[in-house]
């Protein structure tokens, strides 16, 4: 038994959409399917940090959009 802990995904600065791995799925499968069944598309508007999504059996994910590695404008 693991201590389940929130799961956070990072959106690339530029990206509207994304695609996770729920690894509380990955957990819970045999090994032998890989990563399906356990993939959750999402969306995260381009004006928002931070959002969040639910893969399809009801875990929680935290979405975060990641930070550009230059600032400057
Ligand atoms: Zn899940």
């Amino acid at each position: 038994m693991t201590v389940l802990s929130e799961q956070t995904v990072y959106v690339p600065p530029r990206a509207t959409a994304f695609r996770a791995v729920c690894e509380r799925c990955l957990d819970g499968q045999l090994a032998s399917r890989g990563y399906l069944g356990a993939t959750v598309d999402g969306l995260l508007d381009l004006d928002r940090a931070e959002g969040s999504a639910l893969c399809r059996r009801g875990h929680a994910i935290r979405v975060v959009r990641a930070l550009p590695e230059s600032n400057y404008r």
